[in-house]
C-alpha cells in the first residue's frame, strides 16, 4: 500500500507528506501520536486542574446565555457534576447557545482554565460517545484531525511494517508487548491499560536505544593533546585571579586539569547555576590550554553573550598575558577580515564568537580547546567540524557549559557522551533572590515598588509569555504590555521593550542601552532568557507565571540578582504548588528535580522548540522506565562485543539514532 492510495491524499497532500519525511505507510505509522482525549474516564469538577483537559460529567444548571463583546461572541453556561459547579465557555460559537437546555445531562471534554480566579472550561466539546482519541501535530498543510483520518485508514495495513526489534528475552524480562501490537494500541487504543503499556513498550525501546546510541558515539578512549602544564600553572591562575575560587569552582577546574593532562581527549559538560561562575573556571582550562601552546575557542548563543564574554576575558585573562579577540557572523568585511587573520596567525589565543566560529572560512592555529556556552550543544556533527579544524589529527578538548540543572537520572541519559561536573555552590556575597507570588488585584503596588526603586537608580526586567493565537489569549502581549505601561501606571520611567522578531539590531541596542542604565524597566519576552548580564537590575517581573515551565522561571530569576543590592522576583499568577516551590528555594538542582516529578521526564526528553533532546519522547512517562532500561543497557554492554544479541542491538540503535545524534545539539 502507498500513501496516494489513501483516501484525501491528493498530489499537494502527498508533497506535504514529502517534505515533511513521510513517505511511506510505514513513516505514516510512525508518526505518534502527542496525546489522547479521554472520554472514557470523567474527572470530578473538584479534582479539575488548570491547563489540562479532561472530561467532566453532569447536567447544565441553566440555560446558556450569549453576549457580545466587542464584536466576539461569548456563549456561557453553569454546569455541575452534583459536587461542584463548573462554567463553561465558548467564544466565536454563537451557535451553542441554541445547543443545549437547563437541566440537560451532558458530558463535555475540554481544557480547564484559570478565568477570573475560578476553573472554568474553554469552548469544550460534546461527548457523545466515549473513547480514547488519538491526537496529533499538524504538519504543514496537514491538520492534525485530516492526520490522524490517514492514519486510521492505513492502520488496518500494518503487518509486517513493525517487526521486532528487542530480542525475546528481553520481551519476557521486562513485560513488554510486541512492537507490532503496541504501534497499533497507540493509534487506536482499546482502553487505558492498554495504552499504557504500549507506551510502556514504546517507550523502552526508544529509551534502550537511544542510551546504547550515545554510549556508542562516546569514545572515552579517543586520543587529545596532552597539555603539557602542571599543578603549579592552576595555581599561578588561581593567584592571577581578582577572587578566589569558591571550592566547588576549584573541584570543577581539578576535573578539568586532569582531563587535559591525561591524553584523551575531554568531552565534559560542566553544569552550574546562573552566577555560580562557570565562566572563570573554563578561562581556567583556556589558560591551561595557553600555557601549553594551544589556541581556544569560546562559542556563545547570541551576539550579546559572546561580547560580554570578551568584556570579562579582557578584565581576567588579558592581565595574565592571554590575547583574545572577538568573531562574529555579522561583522564587516574588513573586520571580519582582521579577525580571521588574527585567528589564523595565533595572535588571538582566544576568540570568543557565535556560530561564525565553525564556519569553513575559519581557520585556526593550534586549536586544542573548544568551549560552548549556555545553550549551544554540540552535536558529534559539530565536534567533527572543529576537529577537523584542530592541529594535526588530534581533535580539541571540548568543554560543554550548562545554565539548565536537570536531575542526575536524566544527565546520564541525555549527556551519556559527557562526563558531568557541577558546580553546586555559589560565590560568596551574593544576597539571594527573594522571591513573591502577586495576586493580579496586587499588580497596583507592585508598579509602585517598581517606581520606588527606580527612583533609587534600581532598573526591572519585566517578562511576558508569548501570545498565542487561541481567542481571546488572557497572555500579556510584551508590546500591549508596554503601550500600556508608557502610557499608564509607569509613565514616568524610561522604558524599553524587545522581543524574539524584533531586528537584531535593534534588539541589541535595546538591550545595551538597558545595561549601560539608559532605562529604568526592559520589557521583553523570554529573550532575555539567556546570559544577559546587568549588575543595576533587581527586580524581575514575571506576568502570567504559570505558563512557564519551573526551570525557565528559574532561570529568567537568575538574571537579577547579580549586583550587592537585595534583589526581587516577583510572579504574577495564582499560587500554586509550582510557585511556591520556587518562593522556597533558589537552588536549581532542586527546582529541576521538583519540575520532574510534577511534570515527568517526558518533557525534560522530548523535543523543544529549539533544539531536540531526546527525539522520540513518547511513552517516556515515568522515572521507573528510565531506571529500567538504564540496567537493560548496563547488561547488554557487559555481554561480550562479539556476542550476536549485542551487534544486532547496537546496530539497531545505531540505524535510528546516527543522524539524530549527528545533527542535532545535545539540547
Ligand atoms: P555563570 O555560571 O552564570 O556563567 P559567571 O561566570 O558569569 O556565572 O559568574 C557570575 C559572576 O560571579 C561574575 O561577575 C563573576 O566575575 C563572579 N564570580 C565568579 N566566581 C567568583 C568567585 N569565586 N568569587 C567572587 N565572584 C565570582
Ligand atoms: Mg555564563
Amino acid at each position: 500500500m502507498e500513501l496516494s492510495d489513501l483516501k484525501g491524499v491528493g498530489k499537494v497532500r502527498l508533497q506535504s507528506l514529502t517534505r515533511a519525511g513521510i513517505v511511506s505507510i510505514k513513516d505514516l505509522l510512525g508518526i505518534m501520536p502527542v496525546s489522547y482525549m479521554d472520554t472514557t474516564s470523567p474527572v470530578r469538577v473538584k479534582d479539575l486542574a488548570e491547563g489540562h483537559e479532561a472530561c467532566v460529567e453532569g447536567c447544565l444548571q441553566g440555560a446558556p446565555r450569549l453576549r457580545y463583546l466587542k464584536g466576539l461572541s461569548i456563549v456561557q453556561v453553569q454546569f455541575t457534576d452534583g459536587e461542584a459547579p463548573l462554567r463553561l465557555t465558548w467564544f466565536n460559537q454563537p451557535w451553542m447557545a441554541r445547543q443545549f437546555h437547563k437541566d440537560e445531562a451532558v458530558v463535555f471534554y475540554g481544557r480547564v482554565q484559570n478565568y477570573g480566579g475560578s476553573l472554568c472550561m474553554l469552548n469544550p466539546q460534546r461527548v457523545t460517545f466515549k473513547a480514547l482519541t488519538p491526537k496529533y501535530a499538524a504538519i504543514e498543510n496537514v491538520p492534525g484531525k485530516v492526520l490522524a483520518g490517514f492514519i486510521a485508514q492505513a492502520i488496518d495495513h500494518i503487518d509486517g511494517y513493525f517487526p521486532e526489534t528487542l530480542p525475546q528475552r528481553i520481551l519476557d524480562d521486562y513485560g513488554l508487548s510486541s512492537r507490532n501490537e503496541a504501534v497499533i494500541q497507540a493509534h487506536r487504543p482499546t482502553d487505558c491499560t492498554t495504552l499504557a503499556a504500549a507506551q510502556r513498550r514504546i517507550g523502552f525501546e526508544n529509551l534502550l536505544f537511544y542510551q546504547l546510541a550515545v554510549r556508542l558515539t562516546h569514545k572515552r578512549e579517543e586520543a587529545g593533546h596532552r597539555l603539557n602544564v602542571t599543578s603549579k600553572d592552576l595555581s599561578a591562575f588561581r593567584a592571577a585571579l581578582p577572587f578566589e575560587l569558591t571550592s566547588a569552582q576549584s573541584k570543577t577546574l581539578e576535573e578539568i586539569f586532569c582531563d587535559l593532562t591525561c591524553g584523551r581527549s575531554m568531552n565534559r559538560l560542566l553544569q552550574g547555576d546562573v552566577g555560580s561562575g562557570k565562566t572563570a573556571v573554563a578561562f581556567g582550562a583556556v589558560y591551561l590550554a595557553f600555557r601549553s601552546g594551544l589556541q581556544s575557542a569560546m562559542m556563545a548563543p547570541t551576539e550579546i553573550l559572546a561580547r560580554q564574554h570578551v568584556a570579562t576575558a579582557e578584565k581576567l585573562l588579558a592581565p595574565m598575558g592571554i590575547r583574545c579577540g572577538l568573531l562574529l557572523g555579522g561583522m564587516r568585511a574588513k573586520e571580519r577580515r582582521e579577525a580571521l587573520a588574527n585567528v589564523e596567525s595565533g595572535e588571538w589565543q582566544l576568540v570568543i564568537g557565535t556560530h561564525a566560529l565553525i564556519s569553513g572560512s575559519v581557520k585556526y592555529r593550534n586549536l586544542g580547546l573548544v568551549i560552548t556556552d549556555e545553550q549551544h550543544r554540540f552535536g558529534v556533527r559539530q565536534r567533527k567540524i572543529l576537529g577537523d579544524k584542530a592541529a594535526g589529527d588530534i581533535r580539541p578538548h571540548v568543554l560543554v557549559m550548562s545554565a539548565t540543572p536537570i536531575p542526575r537520572t536524566l544527565a546520564l541519559i541525555l549527556y551519556g557522551d559527557l562526563d558531568v561536573s557541577t558546580i553546586d555552590s555559589m560565590p560568596p556575597g551574593r544576597t539571594p533572590v527573594q522571591t513573591r507570588i502577586v495576586p493580579d488585584n496586587k499588580r497596583g503596588q507592585l508598579y509602585g515598588y517598581i517606581r520606588e526603586a527606580a527612583a533609587r537608580g534600581e532598573q526591572a526586567f519585566l517578562v511576558c509569555p508569548l501570545v498565542e493565537e487561541s481567542l481571546m489569549s488572557e497572555g500579556k502581549n510584551a508590546t500591549d504590555m508596554y503601550e500600556d505601561l508608557r502610557t499608564g501606571a509607569l509613565k514616568d520611567l524610561r522604558l524599553g521593550l524587545t522581543y524574539g522578531s524584533q531586528p537584531s539590531a535593534e534588539k541589541e541596542e535595546t538591550i545595551a542601552r538597558f545595561s549601560r542604565g539608559e532605562m529604568d524597566v526592559l520589557v521583553s519576552t523570554t529573550v532575555i532568557e539567556v546570559g544577559v548580564d546587568v549588575p543595576g537590575a533587581t527586580i524581575m517581573v514575571i506576568e502570567d507565571a504559570n505558563r512557564f515551565g519551573l526551570s525557565q522561571l528559574h532561570q529568567l530569576r537568575g538574571r537579577v540578582g547579580r549586583g550587592k543590592k537585595p534583589s526581587w522576583c516577583f510572579l504574577l499568577g495564582e499560587p500554586n504548588e509550582r510557585l511556591t516551590a520556587l518562593c522556597a528555594t533558589n537552588d536549581g538542582f532542586v527546582i529541576a528535580q521538583k519540575d520532574l516529578d510534577l511534570r515527568g521526564p517526558g518533557e525534560f526528553l522530548g523535543t523543544r522548540q529549539h533544539g531536540r533532546i531526546m527525539p522520540e519522547a513518547y511513552g517516556v512517562t515515568d522515572l521507573k522506565l528510565i531506571e529500567e532500561t538504564r540496567s537493560c543497557v548496563e547488561g547488554i554492554v557487559a555481554l561480550p562485543q562479539e556476542d550476536l544479541e549485542r551487534i544486532q542491538l547496537e546496530q539497531t540503535a545505531v540505524n535510528k539514532y546516527r543522524t539524530a545524534l549527528e545533527n542535532a545539539a545535545m539540547n
